[in-house]
């Protein structure tokens, strides 16, 4: 099947079960002002469940556009390393708005996934249920278990998870339920379930299916909701990969086509689908992230998100013009765009807003390139000269914030070893108030190496050690110099990048 066909037939499936088809909102989250990007199916719903709103239908179903590179559910650092994680992905759901429960919502999953013309082999396929938590007091739903014997799953396929995977809470307050999980194993037909949470490439999570029937008091505790809920979200790209009998997504129809605009501009070798060591030159892992973050800056784009509004967006359309940049010296942005228009061809149909805005896709990756050659032939210099000399620095001050200098006046005492250590980023973010990114960002000009994943493990154990501490850091990071806003208005237009530098997304 095509990745086309898959999607119709999902949808096709629970409309003839009675679903209403609702279109998939854009990435630009409008009911939500905590989230950057539509991170899940049920993002547009979040207000049914919270009471807000009546329901739309009595049951839903489709495939929305979701982006994950940030808060709760951020994906960007393993992308293009992994064979099933990317920024940019569709999430297949379907959703009962108090009209069926658990079983109805399992039976029509497995059927969905094990008969023609998906027909998963049920011994390839587990399910999860929520094992419960004995410190928080949270029974097993040995509801669901049963549900899945009583389909016919094998006993051995049926796994208990924890909290972490199986129990969903919308935040510290609210609707909540236990989920259960579909996941597939690549390789083995032998039940190996003791395996299933250790994250083993062979073994991919497929669907999601989330029961809402409690609601979380101020206090803590669990009470049951009046109404039930059904919220579902199935990786679309993971499920074209299984339909197609590939093992990874990158070698789906969904992103050969881009693969083969990279091939065809940059005149490097083809696509050979090498992950981790073997990959070399790591010539395979530019072409998956090139093609994953041009699809996620094309809808992101295409949904009216600027990267001057989205720290994300701009980050990830600064890195694929960076490798780009390293296949096609000086002409990156001509790949990018060309496999930005295969993207509009892959997706356009799905989603007309993709075909209907390519033209302001195409306008805003070209002028994002031209900021960023400015910054990298003229202010990186400037930069660069700015973190050499402590002199300049001061006289800086009515410029840069007092934390950033603080920070350059740390980062000028680093020894030469081509590491930025973890400490001093530390320092910058906690004692300075520097966020992330841009943390990341003074290392590399620097030419450092940042081990950002020990970084953010460090940022972790900070909050959880002193969350009275975090407070005043987290003020500190939007703690700029008073007057630095006034001015960064009034500099010239040369200086746009220079603006860039210093200012954040609002
Ligand atoms: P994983 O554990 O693989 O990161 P998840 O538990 O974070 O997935 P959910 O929030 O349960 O994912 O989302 C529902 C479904 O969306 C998942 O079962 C998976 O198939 C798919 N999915 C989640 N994140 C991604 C991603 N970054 N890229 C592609 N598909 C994804
Ligand atoms: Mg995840
Ligand atoms: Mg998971
Ligand atoms: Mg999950």
């Amino acid at each position: 099947m095509t990745a086309d066909e898959v999607r119709k037939h999902f949808v096709e499936y629970f409309k003839s079960s009675g679903h209403s088809y609702i279109r998939s909102s854009p990435v630009r989250p409008f009911s939500d002002p905590t989230l950057e990007f539509v991170n899940a199916g049920m993002n547009q719903f979040k207000n049914v469940f919270l009471g807000l709103r009546p329901a739309p239908a009595l049951s839903a179903t489709n495939s929305q556009k979701c982006i994950r590179v940030g808060g709760k559910h951020n994906d960007l650092e393993v992308v293009g390393h992994d064979t099933y994680h990317h920024t940019f992905f569709e999430m297949l759901g379907n959703w009962s708005f108090s009209n069926y429960f658990k079983k109805e919502a399992c039976e029509m999953a497995w059927q969905l996934i094990t008969s023609p013309p998906f027909s998963l082999p049920a011994n390839r396929l587990y399910v999860t249920y929520f094992g419960g938590d004995a410190e928080l007091s949270l029974q097993p739903d040995l509801e669901t278990k049963e549900i899945w014997l009583n389909i016919g799953v094998n006993p051995d396929r049926v796994v208990p998870f924890g909290l972490k995977d199986n129990f969903w809470e919308m935040g510290l307050t609210g609707p909540c339920g236990p989920c259960t999980e579909i996941h597939y194993d690549h390789i083995s037909d032998t039940p190996r379930s003791h395996c299933v949470n250790q994250d083993l490439v062979d073994l991919t999570e497929l669907w999601n299916l989330v029961f809402i029937q409690y609601k979380r008091e101020e206090n803590g505790t669990l009470t049951p909701l009046p109404q039930h809920f059904v919220d579902t979200g199935m990786g679309f790209e993971r499920v074209v990969a299984l339909l197609q009998g590939k093992s990874s997504n990158y070698d789906t129809d969904l992103f050969s086509p881009l693969f083969h605009e990279i091939h065809r501009i940059c005149k490097v070798p083809e696509y050979g689908g090498k992950f981790g060591l073997e990959d070399v030159d790591k010539l395979d892992t530019r072409y998956r992230i090139l093609a994953d973050h041009s699809r996620m800056v094309t809808v992101a784009i295409a949904d009216s998100i600027y990267p001057y509004q989205s720290h994300g967006l701009r980050r990830v359309l600064r890195k694929a013009l960076r490798i780009a940049d390293s296949l096609q010296p000086d002409k990156g942005v001509d790949v990018i765009t060309a496999v930005s228009r295969a993207v509009v061809n892959s997706l356009g149909t799905a989603y007309p807003e993709i075909s209907n805005n390519s033209k302001q896709v195409e306008y805003v990756i070209r002028d994002e390139y031209k900021l960023w050659k400015h910054i990298l032939s003229s202010t990186t210099k400037e930069w660069q000269a700015v973190v050499a000399s402590d002199p300049k620095l001061d006289s800086l001050s009515d410029v840069l914030s007092p934390g950033l200098i603080g920070a350059l006046k740390e980062i000028n005492q680093l020894e030469p070893t081509g590491i930025f250590p973890v400490d001093l980023a530390l320092v910058c973010f906690d004692r300075y108030g520097l966020d992330v990114p841009l943390i990341v960002e003074l290392s590399s000009l620097k030419g450092l190496t940042l081990d950002v994943s020990d970084f953010q493990n460090r940022i972790a154990e900070l909050k959880a050690s002193n969350k009275k501490s975090l407070g005043v850091a987290a003020s500190r990071v939007t703690d700029w110099h008073p007057s630095l806003s006034d001015q960064l208005e009034n500099l010239s237009s040369t200086d746009d990048s220079f603006r860039y530098l210093y200012t954040r997304s609002p």
